[in-house]
């Protein structure tokens, strides 16, 4: 999640994608999905923003009296030393898509809005309630369009996952989109504001991925499809089609299994990301937790 602090004297909001380890399996039954046509998403060709990198404090935004987190600053010698990728809930275990899924198939929604949550119950709930919609025939007919959005909104969403494209060159991981929610790893979704989060005071929250993972020796061995990565987007605090970009990019990061938040503001995986494209240490994250064995999947 990308989000800006208003409050002094707030440090650190700890809010991990939630995971859980639920041995209901049984439970879980998914409609066979029909036939799903992966599809080239239609990128814009010309015109796009040019992303800028903010390079100084003044340039970022403000309120009175208060600052944002500063962040560390990262050695110039050390510009591409990785960052530790694992999930904080799970004691920093490593967490990533198997070799078997590729590609990840990815469903950018047309807008859709998930039904009101308040913020720190959207975690627990998320993955079951989509999935849940999923199941339902009419569950995502059901569903408004964003405030604000617009089919630009979805080319944002995808420029900023491309960013991540150029390590199926290495062998990393693929992906690609979709356009069967049925049959994606992970969904996109939007909203305006998150409930709650922007109450003075309060936080801003640009983005959210939320995902159930599974110990890696329990998904070898499962047999029924596991649930979708689930990621939420704000219109409102994403307003410009830079700030869209750098947020779909920092949660498709996530979703791909960068967990934990990098402590440098440089990087586009910083909790109150600044920048717009992946840093030289968000590439060498994510080289280093695809050449690992992770002690998690999704
Ligand atoms: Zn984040």
């Amino acid at each position: 999640m990308g989000f800006k602090r208003m409050m002094a004297g707030k440090h650190h909001l700890k809010i991990a994608p939630f995971c859980l380890m639920s041995l209901l399996f049984a439970s879980l039954v998914l409609p066979s999905a029909a036939f799903s046509q992966v599809i080239n998403r239609k990128l814009p060709k010309a015109g796009f923003p040019v992303l800028t990198r903010v390079t100084s404090l003044q340039d970022l935004p403000s309120s009175n009296g208060v600052h944002l987190t500063p962040g560390l600053d990262r050695n110039p010698r050390q510009q591409v030393e990785r960052y530790d990728p694992g999930e904080p809930e799970l004691k920093g275990g490593l967490v990533r898509w198997e070799d078997r899924k590729m590609p990840i198939l990815i469903w950018i929604s047309p807008g859709l809005m998930l039904a009101d949550c308040p913020f720190n119950e959207i975690q627990a709930t998320r993955v079951d309630y989509v999935t849940g919609l999923l199941q339902d025939p009419n569950g995502l007919g059901e569903l408004k369009v964003a405030p604000m959005w617009t089919p630009e909104v979805g080319d944002q969403v995808a420029a900023g996952i491309e960013q991540w494209r150029e390590f199926e060159n290495e062998g990393l991981f693929r992906f690609a989109f979709t356009d069967d929610p049925h049959n994606a790893n992970v969904c996109v979704f939007f909203c305006g504001a998150f409930r709650d989060s922007s109450a003075p005071g309060g936080i801003n929250i640009g983005g959210l991925t939320s995902a159930q993972v599974y110990p890696l020796q329990q998904a070898l061995s499962m047999k029924i499809k596991q649930k979708p990565v689930i990621i939420e987007l704000s219109t409102q605090i994403n307003h410009s089609p830079e700030r869209m970009i750098g947020a779909s990019a920092h949660e498709f990061g996530h979703a791909l299994g960068i967990k934990a938040h990098s402590p440098y503001r440089e990087d586009i995986m910083y909790v109150d990301r600044v920048v717009n494209e992946l840093s030289p240490a968000d590439k060498a994250t994510i080289r280093w937790l695809y050449r690992q064995t992770p002690q998690y999947v999704m």
